[in-house]
């Protein structure tokens, strides 16, 4: 019934999320004009020709939508992967907006929790080195973490008639270069997945404390090389994909899902007046492969033939999950601010070309 639903809807679906104002600060001012539905309309000052733009998408979230309303509709896919489609989930938005934190890597989000806990009146209370403060942690987690528990979950309901196996690769794409985030001695290639990285590894996870475990190597490798963990971070195009293969118990058929979360780079434009070297190498690197994405999923939406999955690295490693009966949800994210909206207006630009609404 959920795919059935889903189909109706369409394979591909763009998601707008406007962050909360961060500034605290009784003079700001959001440009968001308002919220409805699947709208959003957005007040342009003078120097985008004043008056107001509104925006369709399948979706908006406000900024005071939880972790868990975003997830709500995240969550038939989840099942959709059990049931043997490929996924693709995206956190698209310039820096600063909240891919992160819309898809929370675990322990970004520990760590961050660390510094808001460690002055905070939690710190006596709630806190274990190993936790987290629970009620902070539990409602924060992104859709990752929960798309993982999800699945799991739903595997283990569906244990007397399908037994499923699942693995993980997690990698990150800098300036056009595949990285394996898992180096590790548990290495299995396997060449019947959906994704054509055959050197990263697969490793394979039992439950949500392997998926952990992964997660926090996954971070300290990312961290590797890079001189500033965060500002690298915003440069690279990260992607957890998970692996799923179920066995029916009583045929022995054997279906295959896979589902990639990725955290793309940020996508402010950068001025190249202003920028060289290393830094321009890797803007032209971020344009090129986010604008190689965008025309992939507008030529999908658009039911074209030929779709240019090669213009990119990203893309030709999603390609056998972009398409066809895959199944691709995009996140747009906002930043309310006043100052930032230039790039909200040419982000939702973007998303308003792939979206099918
Ligand atoms: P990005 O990954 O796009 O660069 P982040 O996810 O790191 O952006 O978000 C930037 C900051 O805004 C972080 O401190 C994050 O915790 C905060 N933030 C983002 N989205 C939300 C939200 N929906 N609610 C509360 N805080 C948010
Ligand atoms: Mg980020």
């Amino acid at each position: 019934l959920y795919n059935q639903v889903q189909d109706l809807k369409g394979n591909i679906r763009v998601y707008c999320r406007v962050r909360p104002s961060l500034g605290g600060r009784s003079d700001f001012k959001s440009v968001v004009d308002s919220i409805e539905e699947g709208t959003i309309t957005i007040n342009t000052p003078a120097k985008y020709g004043k008056g107001s733009r509104s925006f369709n998408f399948n979706k908006v979230f406000g900024p005071s939508s939880t972790q868990a309303e975003v997830f709500a509709d995240t969550r038939p896919l989840i099942r959709s992967v059990l049931d043997g489609y490929n996924v693709c989930i995206f956190a698209y938005g310039q820096t600063g907006s909240g891919k992160t934190h819309t898809m929370v890597n675990i322990l970004s989000d520990f760590y961050k929790l660390y510094k808001i806990v460690s002055h905070a009146k939690y710190l006596d209370k709630t806190w274990t080195k190993h936790t987290g403060p629970k009620d902070l942690t539990e409602t924060s987690q992104g859709v990752n973490y929960r798309a993982l528990s999800d699945l799991f979950f739903i595997a283990e309901q569906r244990k007397d008639t399908l037994q499923y196996d699942v693995s993980v690769q997690m990698i990150e794409i800098y300036n056009e270069q595949v990285r394996d985030l898992l180096v590790t001695e548990e290495i299995r290639n396997n060449s019947q997945n959906g994704f054509n990285v055959p050197d990263a590894s697969l490793v394979h996870v039992a439950s949500m404390y392997d998926v952990i475990d992964l997660m926090k190597l996954g971070h300290k490798n990312r961290a590797v090389g890079a001189t500033a963990l965060n500002d690298r971070s915003s440069r690279s195009h990260s992607c957890l994909t998970v692996h799923v293969q179920g066995r029916d118990v009583t045929s022995g058929a054997v279906l295959r899902g896979c589902m990639h979360l990725v955290d793309l780079a940020g996508s402010e434009r950068v001025d190249k007046s202003e920028v060289a070297g290393d830094r321009l190498k890797e803007a032209q690197h971020i344009n090129k492969s986010l604008s190689a994405l965008g025309d992939v999923i507008s030529s999908l939406a658009q039911k074209n033939v030929h779709v240019p999955y090669r213009n990119s690295k990203l893309t030709q490693l999603l390609q056998d999950s972009l398409g066809g009966q895959a199944k691709t949800l995009m996140f747009v994210h906002i930043s309310p601010e006043l100052n930032a909206v230039g790039e909200t207006l040419s982000t939702l630009k973007f998303a308003e070309r792939v979206a099918t609404v």
